[in-house]
């Protein structure tokens, strides 16, 4: 039997955070932003979602993916913990999510 090796990303969630929050409109809000394949544009804003097993083939991969540091490669915290290295990452959030 052959293996299978072409798996197609039909769905795609990332952790975008409302930089916008209440009550005075500056407070960072951790949020989901949801993209799907042939569906146009983004949905913003969920705090949650719900991948129901029975909505998906068998051999359905879901891969969550964090952030690493452009200069030291780090991922977030331990970057963050890091004093070798000066990556802004609260003013990459408001750059990124503005
Ligand atoms: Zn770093």
């Amino acid at each position: 039997m052959k293996p299978v090796k072409t798996f197609h990303k039909v769905m795609q969630f990332e952790a975008a955070p409302d930089i916008y929050g209440e009550p005075k409109c500056d407070r960072i809000e951790p949020k989901w932003a949801a993209t799907s394949d042939g569906e146009m544009g983004v949905v913003c804003g969920l705090n949650s979602f719900d991948l129901e097993a029975k909505n998906f083939p068998p051999g359905t991969k879901v891969v969550v993916s964090v952030p690493c540091c452009p200069e030291c490669g780090q991922e977030v915290e331990l970057c963050r913990s890091d004093d070798s290295c000066d990556f802004d990452w609260d003013f990459w959030v408001i750059d990124t999510y503005q």
